[in-house]
This record gives structure tokens, C-alpha cells and sequence, in this order.
């Protein structure tokens, strides 16, 4: 599994793996919520990079995506 950070503000869409430090320190705010999205966004789990990917497609054309590098 994956993880996807969508990021309204920024409009950019990280995408990180299950291990990563970002991950394990994810935590629900006022405006970001976990497998749901609320007005900054939030943190949603996919199979795999491709469905990630392809829900940034369908989803937020016009962000960045982002493969995040830090595991
Ligand atoms: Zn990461």
C-alpha cells in the first residue's frame, strides 16, 4: 500500500510509501483528514503508485505529483 498527500493549498499530490516518516507521523487536523479529504486535504491509502497516480489524474490534473524519496 501507498499513501497520498493531497495538498489543496500547495496543490501538489506526495506520494509515499507505508514505511516512510511522514506516514508514521501522519496525524488528522481541523483541515486534514485521514482517508478523507477536507478543505487543506488530507492523507488517502492506495494498492499501489498507479492508482495513486491515476486518482491525481482523474482527481487534481493540475497539481504536481510528487514521489517522495524519503525511505
Ligand atoms: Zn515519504
Amino acid at each position: 500500500m501507498v499513501w497520498m498527500n493531497i495538498d489543496i493549498p500547495e496543490r501538489k499530490c506526495t506520494i509515499h510509501t507505508n514505511s516512510c516518516r511522514y506516514v508514521q507521523d501522519k496525524k488528522e487536523t481541523k483541515y486534514k483528514g485521514i482517508m478523507e479529504l477536507k478543505e487543506h486535504g488530507g492523507w488517502l491509502e492506495f494498492e499501489t503508485t498507479s492508482k495513486a497516480e491515476n486518482y491525481q489524474k482523474s482527481r487534481f490534473p493540475e497539481y504536481r505529483l510528487i514521489i517522495c524519496k524519503c525511505n
